[in-house]
């Protein structure tokens, strides 16, 4: 018998202990226990079990959640098992199923699609990690990048086919880049030239006039960027939809059944949840940004989770709406490193997001509020003290090279992981799902698009200034976060 893996996160050295396993813990008598503001995954061992979801404009517009299949109460033995019931995980699950007959069952640790996918700004854009075109031809060559704007294209196009056949609110209107500041225009109008030049999308300049008459009165902006491809949604209803649609096809998703433990036996991963063991051939992990460290040394150290905030007013009134001039939903972002993202929603109410705090334990406090609150007031000076209706903020899952990986990063091991996204989730997690579903299933070999950077390698460690890379940087990394966020603070006002 070969035993390999992690053991139970809290009893590091301690066997599973099947008698205990039998007793429920407190979370199965109160399923919804109360969210965590201050959940922080580089100190907590996992997201919790059974918590509520954050309170976001998303959860309470999206209606009741599609029905699951509760809480994992027994010992099970599956062929795939999938952790987190994202965007990611629900589409790895629908895909495995739909095109590969294999029916896999998802383990969540609270509610269905709790983590960023009932979080984020909703803005589907044609990019995978954080990196533009420019930076991958500068990163890889030109013909790596014309291959990887083709496979990002593709997943961009499946996604958009998917919010049309999904109830999810869409709003297929591209997005505007709006320069902050008059020293970004140049940078701005040089990625279009590329965009249209090399990979033959229309994207264009606009003047601030243009986007004041034809999208709305955003006062900051001297000027921006406008690329056809980009889709709003709502993004808890199109996780829904997904899960909705694996589940038809026979997946089975356990809500507040946190992966507690893992190890190996003779190949088999045993995933300890709170009252039941699953035994499974093969593990796909889907935890974003809510990968907690001690899941997996494969993923220990190798993500940066990041938090970032967003607030949803009331409904804008007629005469604020002429005040701005609001006509359109098309989403915008700025060119602020710590950049805005912000729309019109259906029903007239702004959203608007940016970074938050470095660490859970200071999550709420009123300065991350108030840097959303200044941004409306400065963007849209008729808006300004306009009422908040809801607040929230969730883990962004940065990579250490801001690239996502959709791979098996051990040959020898039957776990493959797809995270990594820096924010641009919300499309590319149903490609990174489908691509992760082919790799499960065994028909990624022999298949040039599996060559590309972000399935062939595994996740890189921490690195100083992109030349050394080592986990032993890991424990100094929030250090350097709070140094580069007042380093981009100065670049990005003064
Ligand atoms: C505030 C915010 C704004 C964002 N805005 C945008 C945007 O506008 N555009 C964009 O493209 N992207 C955005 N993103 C990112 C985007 O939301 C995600 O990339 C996308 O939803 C895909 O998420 P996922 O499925 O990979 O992870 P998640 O939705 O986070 O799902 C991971 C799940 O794993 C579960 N989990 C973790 N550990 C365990 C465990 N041990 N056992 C069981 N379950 C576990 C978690 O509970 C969670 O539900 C934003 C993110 C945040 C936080």
């Amino acid at each position: 018998m070969t035993m390999t893996g992690t053991v139970p996160f809290a009893t590091a050295s301690a066997a599973i202990d099947s008698a205990s396993l039998q007793q429920p813990p407190p979370s199965h008598q109160a399923p919804f226990r109360p969210y965590d503001p201050q959940y922080d995954p580089l100190h907590a061992p996992d997201p919790g079990a059974g918590r509520a979801y954050a309170p976001t404009w998303w959860v309470a517009s999206a209606g009741e959640p599609p029905e699951d299949d509760g809480p994992l109460v027994r010992d099970i033995d599956v062929d795939v098992a999938i952790i987190g019931s994202g965007a990611t995980g629900m589409s790895t699950a629908l895909y495995l199923a739909q095109e590969h007959g294999i029916r896999a069952t998802v383990l969540e640790a609270n509610q269905a699609a709790w983590g960023c996918s009932s979080r984020s700004g909703g803005q589907g854009q044609n990019a995978s990690g954080r990196l533009k075109r420019s930076q991958w031809i500068q990163r890889w060559g030109m013909d790596t990048a014309k291959q990887l704007d083709a496979e990002i294209r593709s997943g961009f196009e499946n996604f958009r086919e998917l919010t049309r056949q999904i109830d999810c609110d869409a709003f297929d209107g591209g997005h505007l880049y709006l320069a902050h500041r008059r020293e970004k225009l140049p940078v701005l109008a040089a990625e279009a030239q590329l965009m249209r030049e090399k990979f033959g999308y229309a994207t264009r300049m606009m003047s601030a006039e243009e986007v004041h008459e034809g999208y709305c009165d955003e006062r900051e902006t001297v000027g921006a960027m406008f690329e056809a491809e980009g889709i709003g949604i709502h993004p808890l209803k199109f996780t829904f939809g997904l899960m909705q649609r694996a589940r038809a096809l026979g997946v089975t998703v356990h809500t507040s059944s946190p992966v507690q433990g893992w190890h190996t036996v003779d190949g088999v991963h045993h995933l300890q949840t709170p009252a039941g063991v699953v035994r499974a051939r093969r593990v796909a992990v889907c935890t974003g940004g809510y990968t907690g460290q001690a899941l997996s040394p494969l993923l220990k150290n190798r993500i940066m989770p990041i938090l970032s905030n967003s607030v949803v007013t009331r409904p804008l009134t007629d005469a604020e709406l002429q005040a701005t001039n609001f006509k359109s939903q098309t989403f915008l972002t700025d060119t602020r490193t710590l950049r805005f993202y912000y729309r019109l929603l259906k029903g007239n109410r702004l959203q608007i997001g940016s970074r938050s705090s470095v660490s859970g334990a200071d999550a709420e406090h009123p300065v991350h509020l108030k840097l959303l609150t200044d941004a409306i007031a400065r963007k849209f000076p008729p808006l300004a003290g306009i009422r908040i209706d809801y607040s929230w903020w969730g883990w962004v899952d940065m990579s250490h090279d801001m690239m996502p990986r959709i791979t098996q990063p051990e040959a020898d091991k039957k776990v493959w992981y797809a995270v990594g996204y820096g924010g641009n989730g919300v499309s590319f997690s149903t490609w990174a799902g489908k691509r992760l579903a082919e790799r499960v299933a065994g028909k990624d070999t022999g298949k040039d698009v599996f060559e590309l950077p972000i399935y062939g390698s595994p996740l890189p460690f921490p690195n100083v200034l992109g030349l050394v890379e080592s986990r032993a940087f890991a424990p100094f990394r929030r250090v350097g976060q709070r140094m580069l966020y007042k380093w981009y603070w100065l670049r990005d006002e003064k």
